[in-house]
């Protein structure tokens, strides 16, 4: 294995690191489409949704992605 190889998930609204990934939480809840679990989606702690984080493979990556968004 190599080192320094951490996949680094961040909020896909505001790039926030800060996610809660509360295992068993909020296992049903109101979506668009009805009732229905929730499929380990974590809350943005920051912009407090539920988000789709998106995964960089590495610090460097994700350092980009941030500077494109311009924050
Ligand atoms: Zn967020």
């Amino acid at each position: 294995m190599k080192k320094e190889e951490k996949e680094i998930e961040a909020c896909s609204e505001c790039l926030s690191l800060d996610l809660d990934f509360t295992p068993g939480g909020a296992s049903a809840w109101l979506t668009d489409t009805g009732f229905g679990p929730v499929g380990g989606h974590p809350i943005c702690k920051n912009c407090q949704k539920f988000v789709l984080p998106i995964i960089f493979a590495s610090k460097e990556d994700y350092e980009k992605a941030k500077k494109g968004l311009g924050k």
